[in-house]
C-alpha cells in the first residue's frame, strides 16, 4: 500500500512535469543533450527509508554537487584551520563560475562556487591511493553502492574548461593551489562528472542528515564537525547567486548542480534530492527548486518556523 508520503510526492511530481520553463546546459557538449521531460523525487531518511517517484534510478553527472562532499572530506583530511587558510566561507553572491577570489591573499569565498572547489580538491590527500580514487570512495560511502566515472562527460569537461583552467592557474599564482594545477584540475573535473542518480543523491544528503553515517550501512563516512560545517557552507553558499532567495523559501542547507541534481538537507530528519535537467538562471534545476519550496512548504521543514 501506498504511504501517504507517497501519495503525495506523486501528486507533486505530476503536478511540476507541466513546468517546462529552463534550458539543460550547454557548457559541456555531453550534456547539451539531456531530456528535459526526466524528472525524479526522491527523500531518504535517517533510518535509511527512501521514498521516489519517477526516473529515481535514472543517471547523471554529479556535478557542483560534487563540492559539499569533497569539501568534506578535505575538511576531514587536513582540519577545518587548514582549510580555512586557503578557503573563506563567506557567500560571494556570485554566479558559480565567478573569479570569487580575494584582493592580495587569493583565497576564494566559499567552497562551493567553482574557484573554492578546485583549491579544495587541491588539498584532498593523494597518499594511500590515488586522489580521484579517494574521491569516488568517499563518494561512493555516501550514496551506499560503488559509483562510476563518466569517461564522456569528464573529456567533454577537459576539453571546454577553459574558465576552469584559468581559475585554476590563477589560484596557482597565489599559492593557494602549492603543486602543479594541471593533475588537480583534472580530479576536478573528474569528480564533476561521476554518474549518480536520485535516490545516491538522497542518500548522499541523507548521510549529511545524519551527522555523516550512511543511514544504511552504518559507515561514518564523514565526522560530525566536517558535517557541521559544509552544512553551514551549504546554507550560506551552495545556491550561488540565489542562495538568500532559496534560504528564504525553502529554509534548508542545499546544493545544486548544473547536470540537474540538487540536493536539501534537514538535519537529523532527511536527504532530498530532485532531478531534472532544465535549469534555471543560476543554473540550478527549475523543478528542483519549484518541488523543494513545495515539500519544505508541506512538510514543514523551513528552519525558521512560520508563527
Ligand atoms: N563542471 C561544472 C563546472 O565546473 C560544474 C558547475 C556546476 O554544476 N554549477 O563549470
Amino acid at each position: 500500500m501506498r504511504s501517504p508520503i507517497d501519495s503525495y510526492l506523486a501528486d507533486l511530481h505530476a503536478e511540476l512535469l507541466d513546468l517546462t520553463a529552463g534550458t539543460p546546459y550547454q557548457g559541456i557538449p555531453a550534456m547539451a543533450d539531456a531530456d528535459p521531460s526526466k524528472f525524479a523525487i526522491a527523500m531518504a531518511t535517517v533510518d535509511g527509508h527512501v521514498y521516489r517517484i519517477g526516473d529515481a534510478d535514472l543517471e547523471f553527472s554529479i556535478q557542483s554537487i560534487s563540492k559539499p562532499f569533497s569539501y568534506a572530506l578535505a575538511l576531514d583530511d587536513i582540519g577545518l584551520d587548514a582549510v580555512d587558510t586557503k578557503i573563506d566561507v563567506e557567500p560571494s553572491g556570485d554566479a558559480f563560475n565567478e573569479i570569487s577570489l580575494a584582493r592580495g591573499s587569493g583565497r576564494p569565498a566559499n567552497a562551493m562556487i567553482n574557484a573554492g572547489a578546485i583549491a579544495t580538491v587541491s588539498l584532498i590527500r593523494n597518499t594511500d591511493a590515488p586522489r580521484f580514487e579517494r574521491i569516488l570512495e568517499h563518494f561512493s560511502t555516501a550514496a551506499g553502492r560503488r559509483l562510476e566515472l563518466s569517461d564522456s562527460i569528464f573529456a567533454s569537461e577537459a576539453l571546454t574548461g577553459h574558465r576552469n583552467r584559468a581559475l585554476a592557474y590563477l589560484l596557482r599564482s597565489f599559492d593557494i593551489i602549492e603543486t602543479d594545477p594541471s593533475p588537480v584540475l583534472e580530479d576536478y573535473f573528474r569528480a564533476c562528472s561521476v554518474m549518480v542518480n536520485t535516490q545516491d543523491l538522497a542518500m548522499m544528503a541523507a548521510t549529511l542528515a545524519n551527522g555523516g553515517t550512511q543511514p544504511r550501512t552504518g559507515v561514518q563516512v564523514m565526522s560530525k564537525e566536517a558535517v557541521q560545517r559544509t552544512l553551514s557552507v551549504m546554507t550560506t553558499c551552495g545556491m550561488y547567486d540565489d542562495a538568500g532567495a532559496w534560504i528564504s523559501a525553502v529554509g534548508l542547507p542545499a546544493k545544486s548542480g548544473v547536470g540537474g541534481g540538487l540536493i536539501a538537507v534537514l538535519p537529523g530528519q532527511v536527504g532530498l534530492a530532485i532531478y531534472s535537467p532544465a535549469l534555471d538562471l543560476h543554473g540550478s534545476s527549475v523543478r528542483g527548486v519549484a518541488a523543494s519550496e513545495r515539500i519544505s512548504a508541506d512538510m514543514g521543514m523551513h528552519f525558521v518556523r512560520a508563527a
